[in-house]
């Protein structure tokens, strides 16, 4: 059932997190417990859902929401925040022009939210500074469709990741990015026996179904497929009746591509037979899928690397058919929707850009007064623009760009100097409400009704499932009172979501007439009862895109765009000699304004591990676990070392997550210059370089506490070098490295302390008030001989009491293994020992430790426990 709000007993919506765009079903539990599972129905996961899906509920929790509008600090009524928010804007474009506000938006909004915004700015103000952090994700993808196909339309379905024979994942760590479709992919590998490629610099969880992995040099995917491109022409695996009839450009994009192999060879770091597999691999499979996200995207020619790899389909036809076609995966939930309504700066609405016959259309869709003629600034532009002092007002929705913006440290600067900053949002304490005049408190995910579009091209509803937090609004009712405010009551007059999705779907059908795939003319009528019962919908509603070979160009053909080289803006130096590589953890979503609160979502990764290879390490005395600093330019970083070969030699890799919130000197994007692609404007958020050095700690902490220490404080002690905390059963755990332990002490809570040295002079304290065990703390100068965080938390589970019970405490590492699998808590000791026993595949594990038997997202790291059991079976043999 699909209700709204009320009783739950089945409530069908959809899941927040990543572009998979997943249904989700909700039931309340006797104890009136929301309990979330896997909507069977949904085509995008079919019941399944990954490690952060199944725990969407435990977000659904107060903790540090955004509970009422505030002006500069101070609590304020609805009426007083819109109406100041509409004044300055008013105001600001009275004295400055419409150029001088602006809107940064989320793909984390629904396309009801994204629609209004875009409206308000384009139609209304008259401006077109609308853009959204969705420009970090697919803006290279983005254009690479328009400048092939003539229109942002994602020519594939997951059903053709089943359906193909080889697929090709280029810059996609879909084992953690996109769990529940990489678990698709996993399946479809067992039944059909799909051969997988690889392409990556780093050895990845998704390499667990890899065929063939290649380790190509960072940046150098354009040449891999140049090098393809010109393989597939000189052994004539061209498919020339679609070349002839559905493409053009075909001869200057492969002159401009052309590269011998020993070229592509040294290019990209690989071998000479490691490229003829792959090029092989791909010239015998006509039903092959490239399927690519940020990898390909993030870079200063992310559009040419896309383009390069919608060449190799167009040369041999692979395009519009069942199990073939170049497949772009977003990463957000709806990337896709804001796309659709045009919430980009370089972008009009409904898939129109601002020719002027497009302006007159959607003008006199709209009957707006004050249409905006040209593209606005894209998002680094935009904040580039405030430091400037050009732009004076801008209004953040549903983002950080405080910490995911690159250059970090510039972008806050802006804001701060920002005459006005409007920020809404769910919750209270963001880098970005730091700069906020006004903060003004959205609706989050389970508390709002709306639709998402998922990364093929699934339009899906999301539903209420409880009752808004405190004062929170729709992001959509929130525009639309500010723009009433401004003048513009009758053009947002809206009452329900219902209404702008059914004028945004009159606006993608209005004087289509097949020019634009985007046609939601059989949504353009919906009742609002029938928009509430809407069920998962894809377009084009008649066939697969470019199934008839017609493209959306003015000729209807496909164009082949010629590529050529250029590498990354930033090179190594002796200044900053490594390469650093930024992406996601496994359980982890964005800057954890939402996964952070949840306990469970810490113990794969609890905190933040800076991956270097042993090469690397060895060269400047870098131990796995020390504590290591990053330098540039730019900013600092430091983090503990997780010495590893799956990264190359001179490339690092750090996860975006992580910021002040949660660990010191941790946001990475303060370490990656503002260079973007100069089609797409997508920054090089994978291309940053640095050096790296150890960095001593005088006295390592491991500390368990009931109450969460306030981190403003604990980021300004003196003496502290690091510190990095996570949510627990019990409260929170830190690890902390200071040069004073006398100094943290006065953060915890008073009460009573006994304390205990161990025989390596170790310092144990428990603090207790009423006779409870209120924290309890571990120091050492030596981190090794610290009990791990896993065990002191056992430690508080018995109310530890006096210090003949601490002097027990040892430092046994046997039960602190890491979690492997999260859904049952299965550390990689118990895995290990289960291998030793004979464990012979996942399925035996999951028999015996039910590990890999819900979500799936462990089972690559299962797979590679039982793989390296191997070689130790072997060698025991012998
Ligand atoms: Fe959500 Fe996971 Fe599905 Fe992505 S794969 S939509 S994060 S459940």
């Amino acid at each position: 059932m699909n209700g709204s709000g009320g009783e739950l007993d089945g409530t069908c919506t959809t899941c927040p997190y990543c572009g998979v765009g997943c249904g989700v079903q909700a039931r309340r539990d006797k104890l009136n417990t929301i309990q979330i599972s896997g909507d069977k129905d949904h085509p995008a996961n079919l019941g399944k859902l990954c490690i952060k899906g199944t725990h969407l509920a435990e977000t659904m929790v107060p903790t540090g929401r955004l509970a009422e509008p505030e002006i500069n600090g101070a609590p304020v009524t609805w009426a007083q925040a819109t109406d100041h928010v509409a004044a300055q804007l008013r105001r600001t474009i009275a004295e400055h022009g419409p150029e001088s506000v602006a809107f940064y938006l989320s793909g984390q909004l629904l396309t009801e939210d994204y629609y209004v915004a875009n409206k308000l700015m384009k139609g209304f103000i008259g401006g077109a500074n609308v853009d959204t952090n969705s420009r970090l994700c697919m803006a290279s993808a983005v254009v690479a469709h328009k400048r092939a196909f003539g229109e942002d339309v994602v020519p594939c379905s997951y059903t053709d990741l089943e359906q193909c024979d080889l697929l090709v994942l280029a810059g996609s760590n879909a084992a953690w990015t996109h769990p529940v479709l990489y678990q698709r992919i996993v399946r479809a590998k067992q039944t059909r026996g799909t051969k997988v490629a690889v392409i990556d610099p780093r050895r990845t969880s998704t390499c667990d179904i890899a065929d063939l992995h290649l380790p190509l040099r960072p940046g150098s995917d354009a040449a891999l497929f140049n090098g393809l491109l010109t393989y597939l022409h000189d052994t004539d695996v061209v498919d020339r009746d679609f070349v002839t009839t559905c493409t053009e450009g075909g001869g200057e994009a492969l002159a401009a591509a052309r590269l011998e192999l020993d070229q592509v060879a040294g290019l990209t770091g690989l071998t000479q037979e490691q490229l003829l597999e792959f090029y092989a691999l791909f010239a015998e499979h006509r039903l092959t899928v490239t399927m690519y996200s940020q990898g390909i995207n993030q870079s200063t020619s992310g559009t040419d690397k896309a383009n390069a790899i919608i060449n190799c389909h167009l040369l041999t036809g692979r395009i519009g058919a069942p199990g073939q076609g170049p497949f772009s995966i977003t990463g957000q939930p709806n990337a896709m929707g804001g796309r659709e309504v045009g919430g980009m700066a370089n972008q009009l609405a409904a898939h129109m850009d601002f020719d002027p016959t497009h302006v007159d259309r959607v003008g006199r869709f709209w009957r707006a007064p004050a249409m905006a003629q040209a593209p606005g600034l894209k998002a680094v532009e935009m904040f580039d623009a405030i430091a400037r002092g050009e732009i004076k007002a801008i209004w953040i929705m549903g983002t950080n760009p405080v910490v995911s913006l690159p250059d970090a440290n510039q972008v806050n600067q802006a804001l701060t100097d920002c005459p006005f900053v409007v920020v809404s949002d769910c919750i209270r304490d963001t880098a970005t409400n730091a700069c906020a005049d006004v903060l003004l408190p959205a609706q989050g995910w389970g508390e709002k009704e709306g639709t998402v579009t998922n990364s093929e091209r699934c339009i899906s509803r999301q539903r209420r499932l409880t009752e808004p937090f405190a004062q929170a609004r729709e992001d959509w009712r929130i525009v639309c009172e500010v723009a009433a405010k401004m003048g513009f009551a009758e053009a947002f007059a809206y009452t329900a979501p219902s209404e702008i999705f059914a004028e945004h779907a009159r606006l993608t059908a209005f004087e289509n007439q097949g020019e634009r795939l985007l046609d939601l003319s059989h949504l353009a009528t919906l009742s609002p009862t029938e928009y509430e019962q809407l069920q998962p919908t894809y377009w084009p509603a008649a066939q697969r895109p470019f199934a008839n070979g017609r493209f959306a160009t003015t000729n209807g053909r496909a164009r082949m765009i010629s590529v050529t080289l250029r590498p990354p803006e930033q090179q190594t130096s002796s200044d900053s000699p490594l390469i650093l590589n930024t992406g996601r953890t496994r359980d982890q979503w964005h800057t954890m304004t939402r996964t952070g609160v949840t306990a469970k979502l810490f113990n794969h990764t609890d905190a933040p591990r800076l991956h270097i290879h042993p090469q690397d390490a060895q060269q400047r005395a870098i131990t796995d676990g020390a504590l290591v600093q990053l330098n540039n330019t730019l900013g600092v970083l430091r983090l503990r070392a997780l010495v590893t070969e799956d990264t190359q030699p001179g490339v690092l890799f750090a996860p975006i997550h992580w910021h002040e919130r949660f660990a010191s000197h941790a946001t990475v994007s303060q370490m990656v210059a503002a260079a973007t692609d100069p089609l797409s404007g997508q920054p090089e958020s994978k291309h940053a370089v640095v050096e790296c050095q150890p960095l001593v700690a005088g006295r390592w902490v491991r500390l368990l506490s009931r109450r969460a220490l306030d981190v403003e404080q604990l980021q300004t002690l003196q003496g502290m070098t690091y510190w990095a905390t996570a949510p627990v059963a019990q409260g929170w755990q830190y690890e902390i490295a200071l040069d004073d332990l006398s100094m943290l002490l006065p953060l915890l809570e008073r009460g009573d302390c006994v304390t205990y040295t161990d025989s390596f002079d170790n310092d144990r304290i428990l603090g207790r008030r009423a006779g409870h065990t209120q924290w309890l703390l571990f120091a050492s100068g030596d981190l090794e001989t610290l009990p791990a965080l896993s065990h002191i938390q056992k430690q508080l589970d018995t109310e530890l009491a006096d210090w003949q019970k601490l002097a027990t405490v040892t430092t046994s590492q046997q039960d602190v293994s890491a979690v492997i699998c999260t859904c049952f808590e299965v550390r990689e000791a118990a895995i290990r020992a289960q291998i030793d026993c004979g464990a012979a595949s996942v399925e035996e594990l999951g028999k015996q430790l039910l590990c890999g038997t819900n979500c799936g997202s462990c089972v690559p790291e299962l797979n590679a426990l039982l793989a390296q059991s191997v070689p130790r079976a072997v060698s025991a043999q012998g």
